[in-house]
């Protein structure tokens, strides 16, 4: 995934090629809405390079608007979401900040 607008498209072979949110519309990983974003949100659950994610776009140190490492922000910060937009894994919500 990339800082909207402001990074290259990813090359083959980088890490962006693994991302479990590959081949979801814009409008949805970079939503600042809970219910639009919910299918990123769900994607990253099962996200093998969810850290990769996070340390390339920093989203706390760029405004970032939209989902990475498994939440979404909003301006940089964290997103409260409710326990129900979230993936159930074994039995507890996973990923983003629960209300
Ligand atoms: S952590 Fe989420 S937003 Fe980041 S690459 Fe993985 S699926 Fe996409």
């Amino acid at each position: 995934m990339s800082v909207t607008g402001s990074c290259p498209p990813p090359r083959p072979g980088a890490w962006q090629t693994a991302a479990a949110c590959v081949g979801l519309p814009p409008g949805v990983v970079f939503s600042k809405k809970v219910k639009e974003a919910a299918p990123a949100l769900r994607a990253c659950a099962g996200c093998p390079v969810r850290r990769k994610c996070e340390e390339a776009v920093a989203p706390a140190d760029n405004w970032f608007d939209g989902v990475c490492g498994g939440r979404l922000w909003r301006r940089g910060r964290p997103v409260e979401i409710p326990a129900h937009f979230l993936p159930v894994v074994q039995g507890r919500p996973r990923g983003g900040s629960v209300v």
